[in-house]
C-alpha cells in the first residue's frame, strides 16, 4: 500500500523523511512527489540522495514560483487538475508502493477551489505519515495536523519527529493525538546517501511502516462470492455481475480496479452533498465516540433533539412532533398509521381508506406497496394488500402519458361518496419518482391539498424522493403552498450517508395521541428508531445544506438542464423531455406509456456504464438526477455521452 508523506508545515523534513525511507526499505517502494513549488524541485534532491536504483517518478506539475501551489498557478496561468495525479497514482499503484511527497502544510490550498492535501489524502484512502519538526510548538502543530487531517476523513500512519529529541514531546504527542511516533531522527550535520543509510534505522524501529508499504498495492477484488448478496430489483440470473466499488467521493464512484463511474442518480436518490463529504465523516466519526444507539423509548440523545427541532423549523406548520425511522418505507408506514389511529383516538369508527395517486409509489414494505399504483412492483403481492382508494394524477388528463390512471376516479369524486372512510390522502408532491419521474403541475396539487382540507382530512406529502432541494425548494409541497399534516422524509435527509426516515406530524394529529389511556400511544418503534449516529449526521448535513448555498446549486443545475434538454425534442427516439430542479428526464419512445420493463433502458445504462456514467433508466425513462456538486463541464458531458448513445 502506499504513503503519504505529510508535513506540519513546510521545511520540517518531508523530503528527508521520504529519503530516509528509501533507504530503509530500498526497492519496497517509489518515491513520488506530485507537486512542487520553487526552483528546486524536491524530486532532483531526493534523485540524489535515494540509494542506487530507486524508482523516482517525475512530478506531475512543478511550479516555478516558491509560493502555495494556487497561487503559482495563477501566476503561471495554468491549473492543477487532481485527477492527473490521481490516474498517475493509480496506474503505478498497480505494480508498487508509492511514498507519496506532500506540499507545505496538510491544508495548504492545491486549487482555486481550496482542494488540499488533506482532501486528496481521503479521497485515495491512503495514510499519511505527518513529518513535525521537534522545536518549539511542535505539540500544538502536530495535533493540529492531525485533527485536520482526521476531521477530513483521513487515516493516519504515524507521527515522525525530526530535530533534538524530547521525551516529553513524544509521549504528549502519542497521548493526546492518538497516535504511535514511528522515529525520532537526529539532524544530521551533512546530508548524503552514505549518513542517511547510516541514520535509516532511526525510522520506524518496530516495522510499522515496513508491513503498511508491503501490503499489496494492487486494489483488492471482491470477493468471489458476491452472487450470496441478493441485489434490490435485480433479476440475479440475466443481470451482469455487480461492480465492485472500492470508495466515492464527490460526484463520483470507483471500482475496485481503479475506473471512475459518474452517480447519475445520487446513489438511488439519496446524495445531495456528494459522496464522503468530510464534513458528514467528520460529524459521524465525532458521534460514534459519544454515542450510536440506545433504546430510543426511555431515552433521548441531544442528536435527535435537535433534529427534530431542526426538521420541526423547516416543515413550518407540520412540524409538531418527529417520529424517527429507519428509511423511505418506514416514514410512510408510520405516517399511515398515525393517519389511522388518529381517527380512532378521537373516537371515530370506520375511517379505514387512505387515497393515493395513480402511478404513485412509496416503499415496498406492506403498507407502503398498497398505496403504489399502476407500477410492476408490486404484483407478486396484489392479492394480499389493504384497500386503498387509488385516484387520478394530474398527467392522467392530459394525452401523452394516457393509461389505465385515466380511468381512475378523482379525488373529488372519491370524497363525494366516501368521504366518511377517508382516512387520509397520500401525494408525492410535484413528481412521482419510481412511478416514471411524472412531473405534474404545482396547481394540481395545490387543488388535491384544498379538498382534503375542506375534508377535513389529513394530507400526508411524501416527501422522500422530492425533498431536501431536488426540485428547487426545500420541499417540492412548498411550489403548491401545501400545508400537510404528516410528511414523509427520507434518502436526503442524511446527505446520503446513512440510512434514516422521518415522519413530520402536525399538532393537529399528534395531540391525539396524548392520553392518560395508555392505548392511545402510537403502537410503533423501530430496533433502530432514534438511531444517534444518523440523527448527528443529518443534522450536520442540514447546516452543510445552508453553508454551501445547496438551493443555489439545484437552480444552477437546472439551468444547465434545461439548456441540454432541448437538443433532445424532436429527437426521433425520444417521445418527451421535461425538467425541474436537480431533475431531467427523457422518455424514449415505448408503446404503452413509461414502461419499467422496457429493454432500452438496461441496454442504454451498458452502453453508458462503458463511458464512465451511472445511469439506472426506468425503462424508457431516462432520467439524471446527479449530487449537487456535479460541475457544469460533468453536466455538459453526461449529456454529449446520452446524445451519442441514443444516435448510435
Ligand atoms: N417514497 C418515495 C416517494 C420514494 O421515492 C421511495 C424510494 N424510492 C420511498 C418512499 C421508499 O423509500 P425506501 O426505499 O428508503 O424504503
Amino acid at each position: 500500500m502506499s504513503l503519504i508523506v505529510a508535513g506540519t508545515g513546510t521545511g520540517v523534513g518531508k523530503t528527508f523523511v521520504s529519503s530516509l525511507l528509501l533507504h530503509r526499505y530500498p526497492g519496497l517502494a517509489a518515491y513520488y512527489k506530485p507537486v512542487s513549488t520553487g526552483s528546486e524541485p524536491d524530486t532532483v534532491t531526493v534523485r540524489a540522495l535515494a540509494p542506487e536504483g530507486a524508482a523516482i517518478l517525475p512530478e506531475t506539475y512543478s511550479f516555478a514560483a516558491p509560493m502555495s501551489p494556487h497561487a503559482a498557478q495563477e501566476l503561471e496561468g495554468r491549473v492543477l487538475d487532481p485527477a492527473r495525479i490521481h490516474a498517475e497514482i493509480a496506474r503505478h499503484q498497480a505494480h508498487t508502493s508509492l511514498i507519496i511527497e506532500g506540499i507545505g502544510g496538510v491544508l495548504v490550498p492545491l486549487t482555486a477551489a481550496g482542494l488540499t492535501w488533506a482532501d486528496l489524502a481521503r479521497t485515495w484512502g491512503l495514510p499519511t505519515l505527518v513529518v513535525a519538526s521537534s522545536r518549539l510548538g511542535t505539540i500544538n502543530h502536530t495535533l493540529l495536523t492531525l485533527e485536520a487531517l482526521r476531521s477530513r476523513g483521513a487515516s493516519i500512519a504515524g507521527v515522525v519527529l525530526v530535530g533534538p529529541a524530547f521525551a516529553d514531546n513524544r509521549r504528549a504527542i502519542e497521548r493526546f493525538g492518538a497516535v504511535t511516533v514511528l522515529g525520532e531522527l537526529p539532524e544530521l550535520e551533512s546530508i548524503d546517501r552514505q549518513s542517511l543509510s547510516t541514520a535509516a534505522h532511526h525510522l520506524d524501529p518496530g516495522g510499522e511502516l515496513e508491513n503498511l508499504l508491503r501490503v499489496s498495492a494492487v486494489p483488492r477484488a471482491m470477493p468471489q462470492d458476491a452472487r450470496r448478496v441478493w441485489r434490490p430489483y435485480t433479476q440475479m440470473k440475466t443481470a451482469r455481475p455487480a461492480i465492485p466499488i472500492q470508495r466515492a467521493s464527490g460526484a463520483w464512484l470507483e471500482t475496485v480496479d481503479g475506473q471512475r463511474v459518474l452517480d447519475g442518480t445520487s446513489s438511488w436518490w439519496v446524495n445531495i452533498h456528494g459522496h464522503g463529504h468530510p464534513r458528514l465523516a467528520a460529524a459521524l466519526a465525532q458521534q460514534a465516540t459519544e454515542l450510536s444507539q440506545v433504546l430510543f423509548a426511555d431515552f433521548v440523545h441531544s442528536p435527535a433533539i435537535e433534529l427534530a427541532n431542526a426538521l420541526s423549523a423547516k416543515t413550518g406548520a407540520s412540524g409538531s412532533r418527529v417520529f424517527f425511522s429507519d428509511d423511505g418505507s418506514t416514514a410512510v408506514e408510520v405516517a399511515i398509521k398515525v393517519a389511522l389511529q388518529s381517527w380512532k383516538n378521537r373516537g371515530v369508527e370506520g375511517r379505514d381508506l387512505i387515497v393515493s395517486l395513480a402511478h404513485g409509489y412509496h416503499g415496498d414494505t406492506f403498507g407502503a406497496m398498497a398505496l403504489g399504483q399502476g407500477t410492476v412492483f408490486h404484483a407478486a403481492f396484489s392479492d394480499l394488500l389493504m384497500e386503498v382508494r387509488h385516484v387520478r394524477a394530474a398527467c392522467c388528463d392530459a394525452d401523452g402519458h394516457g393509461d389505465e390512471g385515466a380511468a381512475l376516479p378523482t379525488f373529488a369524486e372519491v370524497l363525494a361518496t366516501e368521504a366518511h372512510r377517508v382516512a387520509a390522502l397520500i401525494i408525492e408532491p410535484l413528481v412521482q419518482g419510481a412511478g416514471g419521474m411524472k412531473i405534474h403541475p404545482s396547481a394540481a396539487y395545490a387543488e388535491l391539498g384544498r379538498l382534503a382540507a375542506e375534508a377535513g382530512i389529513p394530507l400526508i406529502s411524501d416527501e422522500i424522493f422530492t425533498g431536501f432541494g431536488r426540485t428547487g425548494t426545500f420541499l417540492a409541497g412548498e411550489q403548491a403552498g401545501l400545508r400537510p399534516e404528516i410528511i414523509c422524509l427520507s434518502k436526503g435527509l442524511t446527505g446520503g450517508m446513512m440510512p434514516l426516515g422521518a415522519t413530520v406530524v402536525a399538532e393537529s394529529l399528534a395531540a391525539s395521541f396524548d392520553a392518560d389511556d395508555r392505548r392511545k400511544m402510537l403502537f410503533h418503534g423501530h430496533s433502530y428508531t432514534g438511531n444517534a449516529l444518523a440523527c448527528r449526521v443529518a443534522l450536520e448535513s442540514l447546516r452543510v445544506f445552508e453553508d454551501e448555498g445547496s438551493l443555489a446549486k439545484v437552480q444552477q443545475i437546472q439551468a444547465w438542464f434545461s439548456e441540454e434538454l432541448r437538443q433532445f425534442v424532436g429527437h426521433p427516439a425520444v417521445a418527451e423531455t421535461r425538467g425541474i430542479g436537480g431533475l431531467a428526464v427523457i422518455e424514449l419512445h415505448s408503446k404503452v406509456g413509461s414502461n419499467y420493463l422496457d429493454p432500452r433502458g438496461p441496454e442504454l445504462q451498458t452502453r453508458l456504464l462503458g463511458r464512465g456514467i451511472h445511469l439506472r433508466p426506468l425503462g424508457n425513462v431516462v432520467y439524471f438526477l446527479p449530487p449537487y456538486c456535479i460541475t457544469e463541464e460533468e453536466v455538459r458531458w453526461v449529456f454529449r455521452e446520452l446524445r451519442s448513445a441514443l444516435d448510435g
